[in-house]
């Protein structure tokens, strides 16, 4: 596969700034943060939008920044979430004292960093909220519908959003119209072969040929089953009965009906697929409005294609009339509002300075050996995360999206970095790494292994001196309760947790029969490699992965043995520093 690019590491700075220079009619570039905010923003009294997720999807999601529509886009790498320090600086950088609405599409990576973002904008006064996309019927079953994921159809749940908030609705109004909005969107989606993340050789997943993946994600996830490739007439009937039997309640007869391409499939075969859902719709007594066909939401260079209907009532029609102006999608309606002037520029440069000013501000206390070992200990991870980087990222693209040892290097890159030179105790070590790692790696894994090491570092004395077995113990066991506080995972769900809890039940076992810090260490490792390798056999309960069911089966977890990569690491690196 060929691909234009100079780094892979410098691919989405330099997206954002030529995407950026490019559109300075409509939008700028978030100062400080990796996201962009739309020309007019903040505007006095008007709730924001915010909308987000990792890029390799566009139009999706920044291209939808502008009048009428999302007020800033918080920007990802390839197919991971931003962290929750950008989430958070996008948030501030839009903020006209109104309120401000993130919406989303529903994956944990996203949703525990733009919650991040929402927990810290509200501890500052701010009245932030979060409306999930979760458009997708065949990610889970009805009874579970809000665990179902957001793709092409949270274009109409960001344009709803957008055009009240436009209007000068109240924030309580903004996030009522957009849950409305999810309500009555259903998409279904089928992907035709993988696709080939820049910088990389291979694809994420092959299909067959004759084959398709029915109910495929946008990160380059396997379908929810395979069937064979019928005929675009076929593939309508298949697609359109899927979303006429999900029909939500109280629905008319009108609905937007919008054909979306994953980045692999022309707009001609997409014009082929149309002409036979326009006669489906038609003998099941559905009118479709202004329907759309064209690039949405992508999958990178994906062959596949997603149908959604958004089913239309009084409320919802306007605000998918309402003008908008964005790069990639512009439309002209009734005016619902005249672009405001004001620039927010210096509002938030500042805001940005003090967020980072806060970040370095973390206390310092003089360390001692302990310190150093935490820090040999980070420097090890760092080293095994390169080492182990294809291997995870093979492991992650069985079930998820591949990015997994990417994410984990990028993290552990950048608590080396934070921590180098210093001379800090082992808690403000760990602390410091942790806030790096999170605000570097981005992903679920980002959220969750940062959360992990920050809370390693203050469940530690301050003194390195009472850094024994027990003490060490201590902060594993309690760092595992945050992780899982955070993450919602249990012991057999195939995460992290299969490796971090045996783990800290025999690393507690060791440290209470007396053994030294690096014995207790050394003795609790099989444990965390017993657990790793049972992941193998479960079925995914959380994160990505977990949209697959028994697909997930078979293939040992990629941050269960990352986990376990980090642990034997973190043990190579306090002997290193304590023979
Ligand atoms: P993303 O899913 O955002 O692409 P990564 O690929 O970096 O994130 O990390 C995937 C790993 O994260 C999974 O293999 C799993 O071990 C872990 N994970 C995902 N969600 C959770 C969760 N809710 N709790 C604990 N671990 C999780
Ligand atoms: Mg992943």
């Amino acid at each position: 596969m060929k691909r234009l690019l100079n780094e892979a590491s410098t691919f989405r700075e330099e997206m954002i700034s030529g995407f950026a220079a490019a559109y300075v009619r409509y939008l700028r570039r978030a100062p400080g943060a990796s996201g962009v905010i739309a020309n007019g923003i903040p505007a006095r009294g008007r709730v924001s939008v915010v909308v987000g997720g990792g890029s390799g999807h566009y139009p999706a999601f920044y291209g939808l920044v502008g009048q009428g529509l999302a007020s800033g886009a918080a920007i990802g790498d390839i197919f991971t979430s931003p962290s929750g320090e950008q989430c958070y600086r996008v948030g501030k950088a839009v903020d006209g004292g109104a309120g401000i609405l993130f919406t989303f599409g529903n994956y944990s990576g996203d949703v525990m960093n733009f919650g991040m973002a929402e927990t810290r904008l509200r501890a500052e006064g701010i009245d932030a909220r979060t409306v999930l996309v979760t458009d997708d019927v065949l990610s889970a079953r009805p009874e579970e519908a809000d665990r179902r994921r957001g793709i092409a159809g949270g274009f109409y749940v960001f344009k709803s959003a957008g055009a009240a908030a436009a209007r000068g609705d109240s924030i309580a109004d903004v996030e009522a119209l957009t849950r409305h909005a999810n309500a009555r969107v259903r998409t279904a989606g089928v992907g035709f072969a993988g696709c080939t993340v820049p910088g990389q050789a291979e694809p994420l997943f092959t299909v067959e040929a004759g084959k398709m993946e029915v109910g495929l994600g946008i990160h380059g996830e396997q379908g929810v089953r395979v069937e064979e490739h019928p005929p675009a007439s076929e593939l309508a009937a298949m697609l359109v009965d899927i979303l006429l039997a999900e029909t939500p309640p109280g629905a008319g007869s009108e609905a937007a009906v919008l054909v979306n391409g994953l980045g692999g499939t022309k707009y001609e075969e997409m014009f082929v697929f149309y002409n036979d859902v326009a006669k489906l719709l038609d003998r099941a007594g559905v009118q479709p409005y202004t329907p759309m066909i064209g690039e949405f939401v992508t999958s990178l260079d994906m062959p596949g294609m997603s149908l959604s209907l958004f089913w239309l009532d009084d409320d919802l029609k306007p605000l998918l009339d309402a003008t908008a102006a964005s790069p990639a999608f512009t439309s002209i309606g009734p005016d619902v509002a005249a672009l405001r002037t004001s620039n927010g520029d210096e509002v938030a440069a500042a805001a940005a300075a003090e967020s980072s000013a806060a970040a370095a501000e973390e206390e310092e206390a003089p360390g001692g050996e302990m310190g150093e070992r935490a820090r040999a200990a980070l420097r090890r991870a760092l080293a095994a995360m390169q080492e182990k980087e294809g291997e995870l990222g093979r492991l992650d693209a069985a079930a998820g999206d591949g990015d997994h040892g990417a994410g984990m290097v990028r993290g552990m890159r950048a608590a080396v970095d934070a921590i180098a030179g210093s001379a800090g105790s082992a808690r403000s070590s760990f602390t410091r790494g942790g806030i790096a790692f999170q605000n570097a790696a981005g992903g679920a894994s980002g959220a969750l292994v940062g959360a992990w090491l920050i809370a390693i570092g203050n469940a530690l004395p301050a003194d390195d001196a009472a850094v024994d077995a027990a003490a060490l113990a201590t902060a594993m066991a309690d760092a595992q309760a945050t992780l899982q506080r955070l993450g919602q995972a249990q012991p057999g769900d195939k995460t992290m947790i299969d490796t971090l809890a045996p783990f800290s039940d025999a690393l507690a076992t060791a440290a209470a029969s007396g053994a030294s810090l690096l014995d207790a260490w050394a003795a609790a490792l099989p444990a965390a490699k017993a657990g790793m390798e049972a992941t193998t056999d479960m079925v995914s309960k959380r994160g990505r992965a977990s949209r697959l069911g028994e697909r997930s089966r078979g293939t040992q977890d990629a941050g269960a043995t990352s986990m376990y990569y980090v642990l034997q690491a973190f043990g190579e690196g306090f002997a290193d520093q304590g023979e």
